[in-house]
């Protein structure tokens, strides 16, 4: 692959000096190539002077690309390839296990939570992780990147709850992927919580567990393996941060009582999706406090 692929890096580079982007509307292909807005999730080194990138497009999903000339002191691509920055790019997509070539990277925003707050920046580095991780390359997520950009910029500006900033995207990324777990219905027997009485509900607690995908009715709560018994203030907050319209979630506060079992739940859930816990997950002790 290395030789072919170098070789293909060289024709990008000369095709692209002699075109420019400007008057190219979003999306449009020119001589093979797309163009995306995206997030940069990962940044590696590939050769003494290029890096893998591993961008988040709105419209094409997560990609990874060669960035040729990436490392030298005066990158053709600059700042733009920070982690987390937003970028606009133009790349020529490869099929199969073929790296795309990224041939332009325009900076929009720098992610720049550093100069707040450790938390802040620890909560971005999770959202590039969690994205990186939840997502398969290729696969398009438009809403998903749209939610990407709003917490990015909510955590580096703004005065939004950071507690409820993370959460938003952490239920938005679960169920934009299809693992959102059940909260309205048991997941054992699909019973909701409006067509019965249940016992621990009108108790005010519910039996969550992320190995069974959610919640459990007081009928079916012996199945529930691992099992977090939660009270209706975490419960509600979990319904609340996870409606599919995030633009309506309110993320200036955090409900009361309710950020210690919330963070058991999603840590309980993000574990048992990924084959081992988030890298960034000792470092979000904060998000805790109530
Ligand atoms: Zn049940």
């Amino acid at each position: 692959m290395g030789l072919w692929t170098v070789g293909a890096v060289e024709i990008a580079d000369q095709n692209s000096e002699s075109k420019g982007t400007s008057d190219r509307k979003r999306g449009e292909t020119a001589m093979g190539t797309e163009q995306d807005d995206a997030i940069v999730l990962r940044v590696t080194p590939w050769s003494e002077t290029s890096c893998v990138v591993t961008l988040l497009t709105r419209q094409q999903g997560k990609r990874a690309l060669v960035a040729k000339g990436a490392r030298r002191p005066k990158s053709p691509f600059e700042a733009a390839l920070d982690l987390l920055s937003l970028c606009h790019v133009v790349f020529i997509p490869k099929t199969g296990d073929a790296l795309d070539i990224l041939t332009e990277a325009r900076l929009q925003r720098r992610f720049r939570a550093a100069s707040r707050d450790l938390l802040r920046l620890y909560c971005g580095y999770y959202v590039a992780e969690l994205l990186d991780r939840l997502t398969d390359i290729g696969d398009s997520h438009p809403e998903l990147f749209d939610l990407a950009v709003a917490t990015i910029e909510q955590l580096d500006t703004g005065t939004a709850d950071v507690r409820s900033v993370v959460l938003r995207f952490e239920l938005g990324v679960l169920r934009h992927t299809g693992h959102l777990p059940s909260l309205e219905r048991c997941v054992e027997c699909g019973v909701t919580w409006e067509s019965s009485t249940d016992e621990g509900e009108q108790q005010g607690w519910y039996l969550f567990s992320a190995a069974g995908g959610g919640v459990y009715c007081t009928h079916c709560k012996d199945r529930a393996r691992q099992s977090i018994r939660m009270g209706a203030a975490p419960y509600r907050a979990l319904l609340a941060y996870s409606q599919p319209d995030w633009r309506r979630i309110d993320v200036d506060t955090f409900p009361d009582n309710s950020a210690r079992v919330v963070r058991r739940v999603v840590r309980d859930t993000m574990r048992h999706l990924l084959d081992r816990p988030p890298r960034m997950e000792p470092y979000l002790q904060d998000l805790q406090r109530s």
